[in-house]
């Protein structure tokens, strides 16, 4: 410690000769120094300002110099406190270092050994001074951790949601009431114990197994009587720490759909009974606007056959809409896909290709259809799965410019059977072939705009497929063309 004007060093002494003496030392030394006679004045000094050395007599007049001492280390306990003896007095000085006093010095005392003293006091406080910074802020951390932590502890006590968390053995680490109350009836959940111990099914295991040895979240429903007598919905994702040192476990939370899932399936209802109800009057005016123009009732001028032309397709792709909607919400409610029967594919692809016959006709599109030797059957629904063909030949149609081709074929590789759709068509960017097959998406540009349609034919077909066991997939380049495969598993007996 360099001693500036900062330190501030008071001298308590009776003894003039001793006090001037010592300011006269201190000061050649850069310290502040102010000095006090007896003991009140010494405390009123220290009471105003701060002081960092107190020198002590401990023969004062009055009060004498323990007391001061004694109250100094109440008012200051951190002031450095050395005291100045006479030789009789040792044993006193001993008494006020076990009262705090940092160290004695006895009169007569030599100038050196006083500043040395004092400079090693000064030390000794500033190292006292930063351990105790130390000290505290050690405890202030300590403090916040341990609040947050029950802070932590009350938030996934209080969720509504159900949390799980599963370490690397598969045993339970923690679990809320939340947790409890959904899964109690069916599981007997407790800390410690493994799960495929504590419920009846094996499928969040697996999903659990899943997520910790490829370190990937998922998400699956449970319906009624699985996990719990309400409709759950578990999302698994590792837990991983924040040096990144590897996944340390699972944590499971669930999400009570019971509701959600009766609004989806009013919702499917709802649409529907809508579709069903629209699909009759809208077949009926798509017939009369053709019987209008075709002049069955009355000759037509040819401004009215190309309005009626427009009038009949729309009320067509209306009447596509509504297939679509009904397809949909009957594969929601499971009712769509009902009997399974060995099926050959082959008249399926010829029935596709006439379906669509007459708008390729009418482009110059030529379809053409190959089908391979030994193709085994798959088990399927015939009308959906001809839905689900019939949609990617209707798509090849539409978005292949005039003179283009269309080529069908069916193939077997290994145990899947393969209908492959090939057009010349526009093709479909690559960021676009992940997001084709949701709901509703239309790919948007300059060569689509007037192209009609509702983005839900690729959304049916896929479900349908999916609904049989299989997938669905697409190469395309655009400007080239585009082939999308349905990818059955072959009917085995
Ligand atoms: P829709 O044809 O009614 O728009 P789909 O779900 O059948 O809806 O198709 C979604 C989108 O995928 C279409 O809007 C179209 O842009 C693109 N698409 C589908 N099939 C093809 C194809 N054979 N060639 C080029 N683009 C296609």
């Amino acid at each position: 410690v360099t001693p500036d004007l900062s330190t501030h060093v008071l001298v308590i002494d009776d003894e003039e000769v001793i006090r001037l003496g010592c300011e006269r030392l201190l000061k050649k030394e850069g310290y502040r120094v102010s000095l006090a006679e007896d003991g009140p004045a010494a405390l009123a000094l220290i009471e105003a300002q701060d002081v960092d050395v107190l020198l002590l007599d401990l023969m004062l007049p009055g009060m004498d110099g323990m007391e001061v001492l004694r109250r100094v280390r109440r008012l200051r306990p951190h002031v450095v406190v050395i005291v100045i003896t006479g030789y009789a007095t040792v044993e006193k000085a001993i008494e006020a270092m076990r009262l705090g006093a940092y160290d004695f010095v006895s009169k007569p005392f030599a100038p050196d050994h006083l500043r040395l003293l004092i400079r090693r006091a000064l030390d000794s406080q500033s190292l006292h001074r930063e351990s105790r910074v130390l000290r505290e802020t050690a405890a202030r951390s300590l403090r916040e951790v341990s609040t947050e932590q029950s802070r932590t502890r009350a938030i996934i006590r209080c969720m509504d949601e159900a949390v799980l968390v599963t370490d690397t053995r598969r045993e339970i680490v923690l679990h809320n009431p939340a947790c409890l109350r959904l899964l109690a009836a069916s599981s007997r959940i407790a800390v410690g114990k493994r799960l495929t111990a504590c419920l009846r099914d094996d499928t969040l295991a697996h999903m659990v197994d899943r997520c910790l040895d490829e370190g990937i979240s998922s998400s699956m429903d449970f319906p009624p009587g699985e996990l719990s007598a309400r409709y759950l919905r578990a999302h698994c994702a590792p837990v991983v720490s924040e040096e990144n040192e590897g996944t340390l476990g699972a944590v499971t939370v669930f999400e009570d759909i019971t509701e959600l899932k009766a609004v989806d399936r009013l919702k499917s209802e709802f649409v529907s009974v809508v579709s069903h109800e629209l699909r009759g009057p809208l077949a009926t005016v798509e017939q009369l606007v053709y019987f209008l123009r075709d002049g069955m009732a009355g000759p037509v001028t040819e401004k009215q056959t190309e309005i009626l032309t427009r009038i009949y397709l729309r009320s067509h792709e209306l009447i596509e809409l509504t297939h679509n909607l009904l397809d949909l919400s009957r594969l929601e409610a499971g009712t769509l896909i009902r009997d399974l029967e060995p099926l050959p594919l082959a008249p399926l692809l010829a029935q596709g290709a006439e379906l669509h016959q007459g708008g390729a006709r009418a482009k110059r599109i030529e379809i053409t259809i190959d089908v391979a030797d030994d193709v085994p059957p798959v088990a399927a629904d015939r009308t959906p799965l001809a839905t689900a063909i019939s949609n990617l030949v209707g798509n090849a149609v539409k978005y292949t410019p005039e003179g283009g081709t269309i080529t069908l074929d069916l193939t077997r590789r290994d145990d899947e059977v393969v209908v492959s759709v090939r057009d010349t068509g526009l093709g479909i960017a690559a960021e676009e072939l992940s997001r084709i097959f949701d709901r509703f998406y239309r790919i948007k540009n300059d060569k689509t705009r007037w192209i009609p349609g509702s983005g839900l034919g690729l959304a049916v077909a896929r479900d349908i497929v999916r609904a049989h066991g299989g997938r669905i997939e697409v190469d395309s380049e655009v400007g080239k063309g585009s082939a999308f495969r349905i990818v059955l598993p072959a009917f085995a007996p």
